[in-house]
């Protein structure tokens, strides 16, 4: 156990930028130590929260109060089976990546922060990302978990594994949309503790399927304007839902607009273009088959060859990487010297509101950047407030196209998560059927309220906060 609080700071903070407190800290290296750690919170009421690469952009990293459990010595690699690789869960999605491609495959889910972030934060907030257009979020790629129950049991859930008869079952309406707000209607056993943000277990190791390394032609195509950019994303994602594995069939269909291109206009060949897409074509028909395919695709919307930077090459595919990368990071570089906070949308809505969506993120009231996967209709409006004043009004906007969304079948949070910074809207956008049963089945998995508590929800009566 470690007390000393200069350590003990450096646990304090997500990306989220609140900044939370805590006792202690303890950084176990087996299940049975975490198992330990968690008999003895829940014999004390104390509250304890899981803590990977804290890159969580919610504030369900920042412990508020009691004891912080990392994971971060707990990354090892553990096995390699076919296409299944077992790792514990404070593994780097990088350091996965690497043992991965070394033998000619890939993990899917590719969250912006993947150079960062750990495998079970990853589980733990059901991430995603650009290719989840195609592959999903991480939690189709989970075959089994090890999860410390924050009672302290250990258990092993395998896919098809039953859920307890006597856990609550989760009560959630089917989405349209991908959304990682609030908990699954778990299929199984796994499904329980996949984006549960760290609030019913500890996982400790994890099971995870890969697939074989594709080659791909990565193309971005700079548009005079947002609607020849939608158009395009919409005949690509028409083609792509007619035939997987057709010529135009993108595994990701990214949207950058003028504001966002200007941030990087040092890594793209185009200083200044309206709007752009970024798209990633596995070649599974022969390259010239899909670029054809896609020039025509290019020429049917009203942008032109000209306005196309393809490449297949390793260097070429990073360099693309690094231009779409760089958006959100310089996005927080230019906050973080304004000294004012980060006001950023994760919200996503089925095809029909798309247009709408689309109008009202232009119309922000306060400088912006829009960014992201426009393939899932899931776009982030980063608001950038220059004064107090605009801060609040930024607020009170993410508000209103919360509100739209949720309206029009859509979600609060596409892959992020709720944490704390989105707990007070969850609990008031989520249908009550969803909170109650939530509640319920945290209430089973952990009397005492310990993990993560004041985390995606509160309990119906407020717990004392203790530690
Ligand atoms: C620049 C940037 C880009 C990002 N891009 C994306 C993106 O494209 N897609 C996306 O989905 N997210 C994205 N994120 C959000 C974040 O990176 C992901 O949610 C990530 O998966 C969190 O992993 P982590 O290891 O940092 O976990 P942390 O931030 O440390 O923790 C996240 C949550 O998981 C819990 N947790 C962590 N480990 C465990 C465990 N072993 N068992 C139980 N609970 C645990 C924590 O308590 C917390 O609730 C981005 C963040 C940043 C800063």
């Amino acid at each position: 156990m470690e007390r000393d609080p200069d350590v003990i700071a450096g646990y304090l903070t997500d990306a989220s930028n609140l900044r939370g407190r805590a006792e202690a800290l303890f950084r176990p290296t087996t299940a049975h130590e975490v198992a330990a750690i968690l008999r003895r919170a829940q014999a004390d009421g104390v509250p304890v929260t899981p803590s990977a690469a804290r890159t969580a952009t919610t504030g369900s990293a920042c412990p508020d109060g009691g004891w912080i459990v990392s994971l971060e010595r707990m990354r090892a690699i553990v096995g390699f089976d076919g296409d299944v690789v077992a790792a514990q869960a404070g593994v780097g999605l990088a350091d996965l990546d690497a043992l991965l491609e070394g033998h000619g495959r890939f993990f899917p889910p590719d969250p912006t922060s993947w150079r960062s972030c750990t495998l079970g934060g990853a589980i733990a907030t059901d991430a995603s990302g650009a290719r989840s257009f195609r592959y999903g979020a991480t939690r189709r790629w989970v075959e089994a978990l090890d999860v410390v129950l924050p009672t302290g049991d250990l258990i092993r859930a395998r896919r098809g594994d039953p859920i307890p008869a006597d856990w609550p079952r989760v009560q959630r309406p089917p989405s349209a949309v991908k959304s990682a707000a609030g908990y699954a209607a778990a299929a199984d056993c796994v499904d329980v503790f996949v984006g549960q943000e760290g609030t019913l277990g500890i996982v400790t190791q994890a099971w995870v399927r890969s697939l074989p390394v594709v080659p791909v032609v990565g193309l971005f195509v700079f548009c005079p304007d947002r609607g020849v950019a939608a158009a395009m994303s919409d005949a690509a994602r028409r083609a792509a839902r007619a035939d997987a594995s057709g010529a135009v069939s993108p595994r990701c269909i990214e949207y950058f607009d003028r504001a966002a291109l200007a941030l990087i206009s040092d890594l793209t060949p185009r200083a200044a273009a309206g709007a752009a897409l970024f798209v990633e074509q596995p070649i599974v028909r022969g390259l010239d088959a899909h670029l054809g395919a896609w020039l025509e695709l290019v020429d049917a919307v009203g942008a032109t060859a000209d306005d196309v930077w393809a490449a297949t090459d390793r260097d070429g595919l990073d360099r693309m990487h690094a231009a779409r990368h760089a958006v959100p990071a310089r996005v927080n570089e230019r906050l973080v010297r304004a000294g004012l906070p980060k006001i950023g949308t994760d919200l996503a809505v089925p095809d029909a509101a798309m247009s709408r969506m689309f109008d009202a993120y232009e119309a922000a009231p306060v400088p912006s950047v829009l960014f992201g996967h426009l393939g899932d209709n899931h776009l982030h409006l980063n608001l950038l407030p220059r004064s107090v004043d605009e801060v609040a009004a930024a607020r009170a906007y993410h508000h209103a196209l919360a509100a739209a969304a949720i309206d029009s079948g859509g979600t609060l949070s596409a892959e992020h998560g709720i944490g704390r910074v989105k707990k007070a809207w969850f609990e008031e956008f989520a249908p009550p059927d969803l909170l109650v049963s939530s509640r319920a089945l945290k209430q089973r998995l952990d009397p005492g309220w310990i993990l993560s508590r004041g985390v995606m929800f509160d309990a119906a009566t407020p717990r004392g906060a203790a530690g």
